[in-house]
């Protein structure tokens, strides 16, 4: 159990900041699971579908003994626990949880692609995992500062605000 998994969280419809928080609380209740750490949550705008509201967006790290596909099929029952409901891509969801990394595995499997295949694109995955993995490298090699780098603003500002606990601005 000493691989370092990261798991993204994110949501923009009901209450999410409660889903978030039932969410985390259901992966640390996994068998043979146990939670790390976990980012700030932070206010991103939407990504491919403008036309939305922003979303909460967290990280959170564990150990676990499930195999990845087993993490996947606990983590979409999760998802239909708290009341996912989605009809359009990139669209508005109550309860988004993906596998960014499992250790340092490589995995291309129909279902499953590991590291999580838009990671390295999106901002509002990268910044709440360099919070908490600020010395993270993937497997091919990238380190997340280089990754960061390339993709974020040139003057390093990005229009995510960090929220506190509550959901308050902080
Ligand atoms: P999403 O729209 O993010 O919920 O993703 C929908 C599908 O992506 C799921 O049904 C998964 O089978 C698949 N998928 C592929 N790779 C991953 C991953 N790393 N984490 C979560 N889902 C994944």
């Amino acid at each position: 159990m000493n691989e370092r998994i990261y798991i993204s969280m994110g949501s923009n419809q009901g209450d999410s900041l409660r889903l978030l928080q039932e969410a985390q609380q259901m992966i640390a209740l996994l068998p043979e699971t146990e939670r790390v750490d976990c980012s700030s949550l932070y206010l991103t705008p939407p990504w491919g579908n403008s036309h939305q509201p922003d979303f909460i967006n967290q990280v959170m790290e564990l150990k676990t003994e499930l195999a990845p596909l087993k993490l996947l099929a606990a983590l979409k029952d999760i998802e239909i626990k708290l009341g996912r409901r989605r009809t359009e891509r990139w669209g508005p969801r109550n309860i988004d949880l993906d596998i960014l990394l499992y250790g340092q595995e490589v995995i291309k499997e129909r279902e499953l692609t590991i590291p999580h295949p838009y990671m390295k694109q999106r901002l509002f995955v990268l910044i709440p995992l360099m919070e908490i993995a600020p010395d993270c490298v993937f497997p091919d090699g990238d380190s997340i500062q280089e990754v960061f780098d390339r993709l974020g603003p040139p003057d390093g500002e990005t229009p995510f605000r960090k929220l506190d606990p509550d959901g308050l601005l902080a």
